[in-house]
C-alpha cells in the first residue's frame, strides 16, 4: 500500500496525460437538451452561475487539463457502491460537497457504469485517472483501516488519553494527502464526526478526499454552519435541492437515451394521462404479494389515483424487478377492462432479482427510472432510492407506499400510503445529533414519510 506521504503519491496529482479511457464530454449528447429543459422549478441564477465557475474548476484541474497545479487543486472522489438509485443519491450528494468546497469531483465508474449517462462537465471528463495509486484498493477494508478519517480521530483520541499528542487542527503539516470518509449506513461514532463543523477545518486541508457512502447525506450539511448560508444562497427553495442536482448531474447517454425514448414512443407518449408504479419489495420471500397488493390499492382507491370512468387515456407503467405486480394491475385495470377504460399497462423490464456489477442490468434500471419520471402521477415504495430519484428527476410528488416490512412491522392503523411533502429524498443513517430541529421552530430537516429514523429537507 503507497503512503499517502510517500513522495511518489504526488505523481499522481500531475492527471494530464493518462485518463482511464479516453472520454471527453459529449456535446452531441441528445437527451441533454430535453432532459435539463424543465418548465419549472427554475434553479437559481447563483446556482447557475456556481455551476459555470464550477465548470470552469474542473476544466482547469481535471483529468484533461494540460497543465495541473496540485497546491492549487482539491479533488473528492465517489466511489460507488450499492444499486443504481443509491448511487445517483450519493453522487448527488457527493457533488453538492465538491462544489461547497471548491473540489473537483472525480467518479470511480467500474465497467457495470458503463454508459448510462453523459459526462456532466463540459471539455473534461468525470472519470477517476488510471494513474491513481488507490484505484484498486479504493474498496477494501484494509484501505479503511489506514487512511479513513473515523480510524484518524479515534486514534488521536487514543493518544491523547494516553498523554500524546498528534495532528491537532490547525496544524497544516499534519495533514494527510488523502483522506477516506466513510459515510455508509454501517459508519461508527468516529466517521459521523465529518459531519461537524469543528472538523471540516482539517478535512478542508486534505488534498484529496474519498467518499464512500450511498445515501443523501445533504440534510447534514444543511445543519452545518459552515455551509448553510452559501446553500441558502443555492437553494432558496430547499425542497427543490435534488431535483435541480439529479437534473444537472444526470443525463441519459446517447444509447440509454435510445432505449428510453423508443419505449416512450412506442407504448407511454399517446396517453393523456401516465401514471407510474414503482414496486420495491426488499425481502420477496418473507413479504407476501397479496399483502403489497393491499397496500397499493388501498392507496390508489383511497387517493382516487385511478379513474377508469374518466374519458382520459392512461398509460400505467409497472416498475418492479417482478412479473407479478405488472400481471396484477394489468388485470385490474388493463386487460379486464380496456374496451370501457382506455387503460393500458405495461412493463419495460422484470430483472428477477438486483444484480451488481452488470451493466445492461444497469442500464434497465436507468430506464426504469426515467421512464418513471415521465408520469404525471407517481406511486412509489417505502425506503426505496429508486423511487426518489424517479420523483426527483419527474419533479413530482409521489405516493409513497408503504410496504410490509418483516424487520420493521407498521402499526395497524397506519395509512397506507403517504404524499411525499416535497421532491427530496430521505437520509435513511443520519448522525445522532443531526436530529431533528423540533417540530415547529422553523427547522430545515424533518422527519421523512416513509422512514422514521430517516432525514430530509422540508
Ligand atoms: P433501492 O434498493 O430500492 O433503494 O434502489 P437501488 O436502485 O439502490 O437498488 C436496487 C437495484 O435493484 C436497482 O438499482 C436495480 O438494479 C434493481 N431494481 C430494483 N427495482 C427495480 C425495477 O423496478 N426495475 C429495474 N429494472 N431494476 C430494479
Amino acid at each position: 500500500l503507497l503512503h499517502p506521504e510517500s513522495p511518489f503519491f504526488s505523481l499522481p496529482l500531475r492527471l494530464a496525460l493518462s485518463s482511464r479511457r479516453p472520454r471527453i464530454y459529449d456535446p452531441t449528447c441528445d437527451s441533454r437538451a430535453v432532459h435539463r429543459r424543465t418548465p419549472s422549478p427554475q434553479p437559481s441564477p447563483y446556482l447557475l452561475a456556481k455551476l459555470r465557475d464550477y465548470e470552469s474548476l474542473h476544466r482547469r484541474c481535471g483529468p484533461l487539463s494540460e497543465s495541473i497545479d496540485p497546491t492549487d487543486c482539491k479533488f473528492v472522489v465517489y466511489s460507488p457502491s450499492q444499486g443504481l438509485g443509491n448511487r445517483i443519491l450519493g453522487l448527488s450528494s457527493t457533488f453538492l460537497y465538491a462544489l461547497l468546497t471548491n473540489r473537483v469531483l472525480l467518479v470511480d465508474f467500474g465497467p457495470d457504469m458503463e454508459d448510462l449517462f453523459c459526462e456532466p462537465f463540459p471539455n473534461s471528463t468525470w472519470y477517476l485517472p488510471e494513474t491513481f495509486p488507490f484505484l484498486f484498493q479504493l474498496q477494501t477494508h484494509r484501505f479503511r483501516a489506514s487512511y479513513s478519517y473515523g480510524n484518524l480521530l479515534k486514534r488521536k483520541e487514543e493518544e491523547q488519553n494516553k498523554g500524546g499528542k498528534i495532528g491537532q487542527d490547525g496544524d497544516s503539516s499534519s495533514s494527510p494527502a488523502l483522506l477516506q470518509i466513510f459515510l455508509q449506513d454501517k459508519y461508527n461514532e468516529y466517521d459521523k464526526l465529518f459531519f461537524k463543523d469543528e472538523n471540516q477545518g482539517f478535512v478542508e486541508r486534505v488534498p484529496w478526499l474519498v467518499l464512500i457512502h450511498d445515501g443523501y447525506f445533504i440534510p447534514c450539511l444543511f445543519q452545518m454552519q459552515t455551509f448553510r448560508s452559501e446553500l441558502e444562497k443555492l437553494f432558496p427553495d430547499q425542497e427543490t435541492v435534488f431535483h435541480h442536482l439529479v437534473k444537472y448531474l444526470f443525463s441519459p447517454s446517447n444509447q440509454a437515451w435510445g432505449q428510453i425514448t423508443g419505449f416512450y414512443e412506442a407504448y407511454l407518449a399517446k396517453a393523456e394521462e401516465r401514471i407510474g408504479f414503482q414496486i420495491r419489495v426488499f425481502e420477496p420471500k418473507q413479504t407476501p404479494f397479496t399483502a403489497v397488493m393491499k397496500q397499493i390499492t388501498s392507496c390508489t382507491q383511497k387517493h382516487r389515483l385511478i379513474l377508469p370512468q374518466s374519458d382520459t387515456s392512461k398509460s400505467i407503467l409497472v416498475a418492479s424487478l417482478s412479473r407479478k405486480y405488472y400481471e396484477e394491475i394489468d388485470w385490474m385495470y388493463g386487460r379486464r377492462r380496456r374496451q370501457s377504460t382506455g387503460i393500458a399497462v405495461y412493463q419495460a423490464s422484470h430483472e428477477g432479482k438486483q444484480h451488481s456489477g452488470d451493466n445492461s442490468h444497469n442500464m434497465k434500471a436507468w430506464m426504469d427510472i426515467y421512464l418513471l419520471s415521465t408520469s404525471d402521477v407517481l406511486v412509489t415504495s417505502s425506503m426505496s432510492t429508486f423511487g426518489y430519484v424517479a420523483a426527483g428527476i419527474a419533479g413530482v410528488k409521489p405516493w409513497i407506499v408503504m410496504i410490509p416490512d418483516p424487520y420493521h412491522p407498521r402499526g395497524a392503523d397506519e395509512p397506507a400510503c403517504e404524499r411525499a411533502i416535497n421532491l427530496e429524498p430521505c437520509f435513511h443513517f443520519p448522525p445522532w445529533f443531526a436530529y431533528p430541529d423540533p417540530p415547529g421552530t422553523g427547522g430545515l430537516v424533518g422527519r421523512c414519510e416513509d422512514v422514521s429514523w430517516g432525514l430530509k429537507l422540508v
